[in-house]
């Protein structure tokens, strides 16, 4: 994107749609050694990771299946609101296959330990979570991430799948958000 086409809620550029496209090719590359000819599901809980779901899937080499979960944590706002519950559940039965989770964000990792805890009790073959970006505060849950796109700092991002009460999802790069716009 160039800096004219930054929205004044911006403040800055943290990551552009090339260096996500780098850091995925990489990543995909792990995903494709560990898993080889197994039949891998990958999970996206949506909404945020749809950018990444379309990306990561097809810089993978192995055919893979994708299924989709909505689950809420937080509401418009930027805080973990610790009240999650499902709002769309898998349409595919998890158990006895691999289980890639797909992500976009982990902050807290409050949604994920309990979206973790659900999908175990299903029995999978293997469950494992790959997100595209890590906050600070996710390294104090225990819930391990075994793929991680970047580890950002502490601060409110928006753009590629991320939004803001609803918005820049559809930013192509991603960006802090100015405080004025949520404060
Ligand atoms: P957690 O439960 O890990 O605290 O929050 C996970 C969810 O909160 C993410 O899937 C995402 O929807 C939202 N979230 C966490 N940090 C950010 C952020 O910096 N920007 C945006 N737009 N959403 C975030
Ligand atoms: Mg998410
Ligand atoms: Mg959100």
């Amino acid at each position: 994107m160039k800096a004219s086409q930054i929205p004044a809620e911006l403040t800055q550029v943290l990551y552009t749609k090339e260096q996500v496209d780098d850091r995925l090719r990489d990543v995909a590359a792990e995903i494709d050694a560990e898993y080889g000819d197994k039949d891998l599901l990958l999970v996206g809980v949506l909404n945020g990771a749809v950018m990444v779901m379309a990306d990561l899937s097809r810089a993978l080499r192995s055919h893979v299946e994708m299924d989709w979960m909505a689950i809420s944590s937080y509401g418009s706002g930027t805080q973990s609101s610790g009240v999650v519950r499902i709002l769309k559940d898998l349409t595919t039965d998890i158990e006895g296959r691999h289980v890639l989770v797909v992500e976009d964000i982990i902050d807290t990792g409050l949604t994920l330990a309990y979206l973790m805890q659900n999908l175990a009790s299903r029995k999978p073959a293997s469950l494992e979570i790959m997100t595209m970006f890590r906050k600070p505060e996710a390294l104090k849950n225990p819930v391990s991430v075994k793929y991680v796109g970047f580890d950002l700092p502490d601060e409110f991002v928006v753009g590629y799948g991320l939004d803001y009460a609803g918005r820049y999802r559809n930013l192509t790069d991603v960006g802090t958000l100015a405080p004025h716009v949520y404060a």
